[in-house]
C-alpha cells in the first residue's frame, strides 16, 4: 500500500485552509448513510442473525365451520367453533377475534373513511353480523361476556387460557347478508347463468397476539389487508344442489357432491398436464352432471397450516383442472371456475395453464407450494388472493389474464406461507410478490408476456414527486395515489436492484430462499428480513435498507470528468443522491476495446466524491455508469463521459 506525499501535502494545506477560515463548524461525515438504523439487536424470540429465536412462539388458531348459503336472500348463516392455543409467555384473560364484515354497516369506520366519491375499497352498507349463542370455554368454565367495536370483538373468559399451551374454546352461531360490493375483496356477481358468490372474510377470525404488539388490532378499513395466525381449518358448506363450490383446501366428500361423470374427470385431472373440463362450458346447464336433482349439497373442505380459507359458489360455473407437478415429486391441482361470458379461448380458457405455470414456477424458484389445489375464481374482484384460492377478474382476458392470476398465486408465497403483517407492512406482501412475478411471467411459455419491473428508469418521474412517501408507510395512512410505487413497485424494484446490481443472483437467491424457509408459516418482522438478508449474503445493507425501503431519497450517480494523469486516467465520480450504490461503469478506451468496472459502495463512505484510478495508457473514449440501465438514476444526464456520448 503507496501513499502519496503528494495527498499527504494536499490534506495538510487543506487543513489548515479550514482551520483558519472557519474554526467552529465540522463537516458531516456520510457515517449516518451507512450505520445501522431501526434497533435490530436480536434477543431470545427474534435473533439478530434474522431467524425465529429459541424462545419465538406464535399462536394457533383452528376453525370448525358449517355453514348455510341462501341464494334467495343472498345470506350466510352458520356455526363456528375456534380453538385456540395461547403459546404466549403470558395467560390471557380475553382474545380479540375480527368481525370483518361489520365493515358493511352504514356507521363503520372503514365507511366512514371512505371519501364521498367512493375509491377501490368501497363496500356495501346492508350488511354485518348477528351474533347469537356465543360461548368462550377455559378448561370447564365457561362465559358468554363480549364487547364488539366496529369489525373486533373482545371475548372475555372466566378464567384466563393458561400460558405456553393453554388452551380455549370459543363457539357462535352467526348470520350476515353478503354484499354486492365488498370492497374489492368479496361479495356477489350476477351472470346470465345465475350469481357467483365470491366469499372471504367470512367467518370470525381470531386476531394475532404476539411478541412485537401485544394484540394486533388494527380495523379493517380498505387498504389494509390481513394478519392471522396459522391453523388447521375444516368447513362444510351448504348450498342448493345446482351450485358448484370450489374452495381452499382439499374436498373431503366427492362421492356425496360430485356426480359419477364429474367424479371421474376429477381423477383424470389429477393426472392430466393438460387442462380437462369438469363440466364444459356446453355443460353449464345440465344437471345429469350433479350430484343431485333438488335440495341442497354439503360441501366439505379440509386444509391444514393456513392462515385463512375462501370459496366459491354458483351454479353458473365453468370447471377444468389439470395436475401440478411439484419439485418433490408432489402433485397438487390447478382449478378453475368462471361462467360462459369468460370462456373465450384467449380468456379463461387458459387460467388453468397459467394458474399451473404460475405455482410450478414459484415452487421451483423459491419454495414448494404446501397446499392441495390453486383454484382460480373468475369474479367481480379485480384480483384477491387467499390461501390455494384467488379471485380475479371475470372480464380479463390474455396479458392481463395472465398478470393477475400470477400475481395472486404468487401471494401462496407472500403472505400465505411467510406471513408477515399486510394491514402494516404491504411491501413484504405485494413487494415482494410483484419482484417474484417478474422472473415468473418472464419464465412463462418462453416468454409469451413481457415484464418491465427491470425498466426502473420509467419510474422516476414518481421518485421525484414532491408528494411520494416511504415505503413504510402503512396502507391505510398512504395516499391511494401513492400505494402502487410504496406497496408494490418500489420494494419490487428495490429486490430487483440487490439481486441484479448489488449481491449478483446466486447470493441474493441463497438469501431470499433462506429468509423463506426460515419465517415459513411464521410471523417475520421488517427487521427480521433485513438481519437475514444481511446474514446469509454476508452484507451490511443498512444503507440500502434506509435509503431505499424507508426513506424518500434517491439514487443519483455521476460522472464528473475524465482526465488523463500521469500517463493513466483518473474518472471523477460523485454521490449526488441520498442513497449511495456501488458504481459500476463501462469504459471504452479509443482503440475501441472496453471494460466493466465495479467500486463499491464503500467509496462513498467518506464523502460524496471520488477519484478513480484506471491503470491503462490506452486512451480512454467514454465512460458510462450502469451501462445496463438497472438503477432507476433521478438524473441520468449525468451518468455518462462526455456528456453527448449517451442520452437516452
Ligand atoms: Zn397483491
Amino acid at each position: 500500500m503507496k501513499y502519496h506525499f503528494r495527498t499527504i501535502l494536499a490534506l495538510a494545506l487543506l487543513g489548515s485552509a479550514s482551520v483558519q477560515s472557519n474554526a467552529q463548524e465540522v463537516t458531516q461525515n456520510n457515517q449516518a448513510d451507512f450505520a445501522e438504523f431501526m434497533d435490530r439487536s436480536g434477543n431470545q424470540l427474534r435473533a439478530a442473525s434474522g431467524v425465529p429465536g429459541p424462545e419465538y412462539w406464535q399462536n394457533e388458531a383452528d376453525y370448525a365451520i358449517e355453514a348455510t348459503l341462501d341464494d334467495v336472500n343472498h345470506s350466510l348463516t352458520g356455526k363456528i367453533t375456534i380453538s385456540y392455543t395461547n403459546n404466549s409467555p403470558q395467560e390471557l384473560d380475553f382474545i380479540w377475534i375480527y368481525l370483518n364484515q361489520n365493515r358493511f354497516t352504514e356507521t363503520s369506520r372503514g365507511t366512514l373513511t371512505t371519501p364521498i366519491g367512493g375509491n377501490r375499497y368501497t363496500g356495501d352498507t346492508d350488511g354485518g353480523y348477528t351474533l347469537s349463542n356465543l360461548n368462550a370455554k377455559v378448561k370447564r368454565s365457561s362465559s358468554t361476556e363480549h364487547y364488539i367495536d366496529d369489525t373486533r370483538m373482545q371475548v372475555y373468559f372466566d378464567e384466563p387460557i393458561p400460558a405456553r399451551g393453554g388452551t380455549a374454546t370459543v363457539s357462535m352461531d352467526f348470520t350476515y347478508r353478503v354484499p354486492v360490493e365488498g370492497m374489492d375483496r368479496m361479495g356477489r356477481l350476477d351472470v346470465e347463468g345465475g350469481t357467483i358468490y365470491s366469499m372471504a372474510q367470512w367467518f370470525p377470525q381470531v386476531a394475532v397476539y404476539d411478541d412485537v404488539e401485544g394484540w394486533n388490532v388494527e380495523p379493517y378499513l380498505g387498504a389494509g389487508e390481513f394478519y392471522y395466525d396459522y391453523g388447521d381449518f375444516d368447513y362444510k358448506i351448504t348450498a342448493p344442489f345446482d351450485h358448484i363450490i370450489v374452495g381452499s383446501g382439499e374436498l373431503q366428500n366427492p362421492k356425496q357432491v360430485l356426480s359419477s361423470k364429474v367424479r371421474e374427470r376429477y381423477e383424470q385431472a389429477r393426472k392430466s398436464d393438460s387442462t380437462v373440463y369438469l363440466i364444459s362450458p356446453e355443460e353449464v346447464n345440465d344437471m345429469t352432471l350433479r350430484a343431485k336433482q333438488e335440495g341442497t349439497l354439503t360441501w366439505h373442505f379440509k386444509m391444514k397450516n393456513t392462515r385463512d380459507v375462501a370459496f366459491a359458489s354458483s351454479k353458473a360455473f365453468v370447471w377444468d383442472a389439470a395436475r401440478i407437478n411439484l419439485p418433490s415429486g408432489k402433485t397438487a391441482m390447478a382449478q378453475s371456475a368462471y361462467p360462459l361470458e369468460s370462456a373465450g379461448e384467449d380468456a379463461w380458457k387458459r387460467s388453468t395453464e397459467y394458474s399451473k405455470a404460475s405455482v410450478e414456477h414459484y415452487s421451483n424458484k423459491w419454495y414448494e407450494y404446501p397446499y392441495p389445489v390453486a383454484v382460480n375464481v373468475a369474479s367481480h374482484v379485480g384480483g384477491m388472493e387467499y390461501p390455494g384460492l384467488n379471485f380475479c377478474d371475470w372480464t380479463d382476458t390474455g396479458k392481463s389474464l395472465w398478470g393477475v392470476t400470477d400475481h395472486e398465486f404468487g401471494h401462496n408465497w407472500f403472505p400465505m406461507i411467510v406471513g408477515t403483517n399486510e394491514r402494516r407492512y404491504a411491501w413484504m406482501d405485494e413487494g415482494f410478490n410483484s419482484f417474484i412475478n417478474h422472473y415468473s411471467t418472464l419464465d412463462f411459455n418462453n416468454g409469451e408476456y413481457s415484464s418491465t419491473l427491470n425498466q426502473t428508469r420509467k419510474f422516476t418521474g414518481w421518485m421525484t414527486n414532491p408528494n411520494r412517501e416511504g415505503i413504510d408507510v402503512y396502507p391505510d395512512v398512504a395516499n391511494l395515489q401513492n400505494l402502487g410505487m410504496v406497496a408494490y413497485y418500489k420494494p419490487a424494484m428495490g429486490l430487483l436492484l440487490l439481486r441484479e446490481y448489488v449481491l449478483g443472483e446466486e447470493r441474493f437467491d441463497r438469501a431470499f430462499r433462506s429468509y423463506i424457509e426460515a419465517w415459513a408459516y411464521k410471523h417475520p418482522q421488517p427487521a427480521d428480513f433485513f438481519n437475514h438478508m444481511e446474514n446469509v449474503a454476508g452484507e451490511n445493507l443498512s444503507w440500502f435498507w434506509q435509503g431505499w425501503f424507508y426513506g424518500t431519497g434517491n439514487i443519483d450517480l455521476g460522472v464528473d470528468f475524465v482526465q488523463t494523469y500521469q500517463g493513466n486516467t483518473v474518472i471523477g465520480l460523485s454521490n449526488k443522491g441520498e442513497i449511495p450504490m456501488p458504481v459500476e461503469m463501462q469504459i471504452t478506451y479509443t482503440d475501441g476495446s472496453t471494460e466493466l468496472v465495479r467500486l463499491p459502495v464503500e467509496i462513498w463512505q467518506r464523502g460524496d466524491s471520488w477519484n478513480h484510478l484506471v491503470n491503462s495508457e490506452k486512451e480512454v473514449q467514454s465512460v458510462e455508469i450502469d451501462p445496463e440501465k438497472v438503477l432507476p438514476d433521478v438524473n441520468f444526464s449525468n451518468d455518462s463521459w462526455p456528456t453527448s456520448f449517451y442520452q437516452d
